[in-house]
């Protein structure tokens, strides 16, 4: 009888609005993208921010050797507390408290990759209809998340000139009585930028005079080239409230293992409520891994520091000839990084009539050079290209001969309209 009361009825099954709002614009960009590498030429890929694609930087044998043993160990194989082995949180907190930022294991909770980390605390900070603060250009997850949750993002300017500087006046501007929070990237994707002490103060000091909380998004620490100093944002303030979100994926070299944490620096009992909720969101999928979760205190503690310095010794060789050779083009503004995995360079696009955009700029030099950089607009900051520093040596001076020939060839040194030829 009621099979036959429900035969009217068609199948429709749509799909959720906050899958449908979950946009991820690189993907959506690229994929749009004509990208027919020239046959002659082998593809080099200057696009992807995967320390693992080009084999040149091998993760560390302490990690590896402490996952086999992990899984030899025969004791990691069941579900744990959603926020993590006990073990693995006070090795977190041990590895990321400073003398003025002291944390403990019950201010850690692990999670599936420093993205996991960052969909917990805007989850937990944000309701539908407020809004957050989020860097200009920025790493394009914060939009993502927040905007498939409803709520809106505000983009705050960093300054080129100023070496991706925030732009102070600007994020005063944005809040309101709507605004939950804002993320601080520092190291930054994909800016490379490193803020020194003074900046990252006056940062605190805005969130201070307006209760503004920060998720810090902190997952470059260390991550800085010799010369520079990383500054934990907690370690600099006793009275902003801040979630660090980090892991293993980037000094570590290991994004696929999906290790993340978030450390709650809450020094005045200010986020009680967002502790209490980021356990209940932390209970939605059971927690992380095991096996790495049990190898988080041997990789942590055993690591050589040989391990980071030889990696950053790679990303600072790499960013000085990049630098040195890409200032030297007509038409081409590099930003010198001071850390993380990346350099923005800016195209002067007035100089290059016969590109509207970065977009056809960067297709054209995929097409004739085989040469392929994440056009900016991929960041909402058209007319610059971000490549990466973790390509082999031996890829970059070839890769920077493609891109020399390439401007060259279409640089237009009178065509502008306020060009001096
Ligand atoms: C790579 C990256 C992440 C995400 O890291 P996962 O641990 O792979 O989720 C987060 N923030 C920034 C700025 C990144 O570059």
């Amino acid at each position: 009888m009621s099979t036959k009361m429900k035969e009217g009825k068609k199948w429709n099954v749509p799909c959720s609005h906050m899958a449908e709002r979950s946009i991820n614009p690189i993907r959506n960009l690229v994929d749009s993208m004509h990208i027919t590498p020239n046959p002659d030429k082998d593809m080099i890929a200057l696009s992807i921010g995967d320390p693992t694609i080009f084999g040149n930087l091998p993760y560390c044998e302490t990690a590896e050797n402490a996952v086999i043993e992990a899984i030899k160990g025969r004791k990691s194989n069941g579900y744990t507390a959603s926020v993590g082995y006990e073990s693995a949180r006070t090795a977190i907190a041990e590895y990321s408290s400073t003398p003025t930022s002291e944390v403990s294991a019950k201010d850690v909770i692990l999670c599936s990759g420093c993205s996991s980390s960052l969909d917990l605390c805007i989850s937990c900070l944000a309701n539908p209809g407020q809004n957050i603060l989020i860097p200009l250009p920025g790493f394009s997850i914060y939009k993502t998340l927040a905007e498939s949750l409803g709520i809106e993002v505000r983009h705050y300017k960093l300054l080129p000139e100023r070496s991706w500087e925030v732009d102070l006046d600007h994020i005063e501007e944005l809040i309101d009585d709507n605004t939950a929070c804002i993320i601080v990237n520092n190291p930054s994707n994909p800016c490379g930028s490193v803020y020194d002490k003074q900046h990252l103060q006056d940062i605190l000091e805005i969130c201070q005079h307006n209760k503004l909380p920060v998720i810090a998004d902190e997952i470059y620490e260390h991550f800085v080239f010799s010369g520079a100093k990383y500054y934990p944002l907690a370690s600099l303030t006793d009275s902003v409230p801040i979630l660090s979100c980090s892991g293993l994926t980037k000094r570590f070299l290991v994004p696929g293992w999906r290790m993340g944490w978030v450390i709650v620096h809450d020094r005045n009992d200010i986020l009680k409520d967002i502790k209490r909720g980021l356990v209940k969101l932390s209970q939605r999928i059971l927690g992380p891994n095991t096996l790495v979760q049990a190898a988080i205190p041997t990789i942590l503690k055993q690591t050589p520091s040989d391990f980071f310095t030889e990696t950053l010794v790679h990303m600072k060789n790499n960013a000085d000839t990049f630098y040195s050779r890409l200032s030297a083009i007509n038409g081409l503004t590099p930003v010198m990084p001071h850390g993380a995995m990346y350099m923005m360079v800016g195209i002067d696009i007035k100089k290059f009539p016969d590109f509207p955009t970065d977009i056809e700029f960067v297709e054209t030099l995929v097409k004739e050079q085989s040469v392929f950089c994440l056009p900016a607009s991929c960041f909402q900051y058209p007319n610059f290209f971000r490549i990466v520093l973790t390509v082999p040596e031996t890829k970059v001076d070839e890769a920077c001969n493609r891109i020399q020939e390439f401007c060259k060839k279409y640089y237009a040194a009178g065509n502008s309209m306020n060009g001096h030829a």
